[in-house]
């Protein structure tokens, strides 16, 4: 099997499941109750919040384990609009947001009368920061932008926007699940005062993220129960998944850079090599502010889907849109406020790479993926159109 879709998650590394499994056997406790067991669950929580909190230049009290990073986003934007409801209900947001952060928005239209501007996006996927200042204000609660795309890898001028809010006084909220171990994140560089992680993105386990939050910034709880992470969102942690996370960054730490000098070199081969080989195909995204292991791309005239699939004949495993959109026909979202016609948006993929990849991974889809795309567009009834009219 040919794993090239990291973007929708990872496989957990072998010393992050070594690193969970005394939590999951032996070191059962609950950090809340008050034996030894129980303190060294806590303790473990503790090391792993540090040290988390370390990589992203935090003090530990602003990281809030959550259940996901669908929550952490759900808790930044729901808690600071409920939280400051009587001081206005405007919300800025971009149209290319994950849908943990679109929806979001979209349900605090429909529920709770909050207004939204959803930001449009130039060709290559970048929000511009005069923009957002356009865009903000007297009643303007928060700004949530993502840090990079999930479909195309677009990193946003997020230090630069995070200038802006300051100055404005509006909260910056990021999510930066796809951003987690492809560029550094610190988030006094970026001026945010919220930002989203997600296990499962970089090697950890499922089910387990987290939402940075400033000192000073006020959410209110999503979860009602006991005072578990400062009060701010109750539930037993989920201490094995915490553990994994902590470990999943301390490899970050030790092996990220070179990884991802393979990875960037990689994609790059797969880049050239794709637009080379198959005539009509382009790249989606910023052509260099993009995340390093994303690769996505239009290929005119046939689906995207039937190019999954008959990858996944291949048992090459690649994803068109984003996961979440791939069981609907829509085309997704944020090729189309890109301002891709929808018949161009149906034919993308996006490939994106891992550590665990190699040259001859790539070289193998490469001389794949041709044949496939031929193949589809023989039996396209717009490839022939095309053809008739000379366009191609
Ligand atoms: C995967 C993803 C999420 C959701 O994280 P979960 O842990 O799967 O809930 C949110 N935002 C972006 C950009 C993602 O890629």
């Amino acid at each position: 099997m040919i794993y090239l879709d990291h973007a929708a998650t990872t496989p957990v590394a072998p010393e992050v499941f070594e690193a969970m499994a005394p939590y999951l056997q032996g070191e059962y406790g609950n950090p809340s109750s008050f034996y030894g067991l129980a303190r060294r669950a806590r303790g473990a929580v503790d090391e792993a919040r540090e040290r988390i909190a370390a990589y992203l230049g935090c003090a530990p009290r602003e990281l809030v384990f959550t259940g996901c990073g669908t929550e952490a986003d759900n808790l930044a934007i729901k808690g600071l609009a409920f939280a400051h409801a009587d001081q206005g209900r405007h919300i800025i947001t971009s149209a290319i947001e994950h849908h943990a952060v679109l929806h979001t928005c979209r349900s605090l239209e429909k529920y709770h009368g909050f207004e939204v501007t959803y930001l449009p996006v130039d060709r290559d996927g970048l929000v511009a920061v005069e923009q957002v200042a356009e865009a903000i204000r007297p009643d303007t609660l928060l700004v949530t932008v993502m840090h990079s795309n999930n479909e195309v890898g677009t990193i946003q001028p997020i230090s630069e926007i995070g200038a802006l809010c300051m100055e404005r006084k509006v909260r910056l909220h990021t999510d930066a699940v796809q951003s987690l171990g492809k560029t550094p994140l610190k988030v006094d560089d970026l001026n945010v005062d919220m930002l989203t992680i997600a296990g499962h993105k970089f090697y950890a386990p499922k089910g387990v993220g987290a939402l940075y939050m400033r000192r000073g910034v006020k959410l209110a709880n999503l979860l009602d129960g006991g005072a578990q992470e400062f009060a701010r969102r109750a539930g037993t942690e989920n201490v094995a998944g915490i553990v994994g996370m902590a470990k999943a960054v301390e490899l970050l730490e030790t092996r990220g850079v070179e990884d991802n000098e393979r990875i960037t070199r990689l994609r790059d081969r797969l880049i050239t090599g794709v637009l080379e080989r198959i005539p009509q195909a382009q790249l989606t995204g910023h052509p260099t502010q993009r995340i390093c292991n994303l690769a996505s791309f239009c290929f005119h005239f046939i689906e995207g889907e039937g190019i999954l699939l008959s990858l996944d004949f291949e048992d090459v495993c690649v994803s068109s849109g984003s996961a979440c959109t791939s069981a609907s026909l829509d085309p997704s979202h944020v090729l189309i406020a890109m301002g891709y016609p929808h018949e161009v948006a149906h034919g993308s993929i996006r490939m994106s790479l891992g550590r665990h990849n190699t040259e001859q991974e790539i070289d193998q889809v490469l001389d794949l993926l041709p044949p496939i795309v031929e193949r589809l567009r023989s039996m396209s009834p717009l490839w022939a159109d095309a053809k008739r009219k000379g366009e191609v």
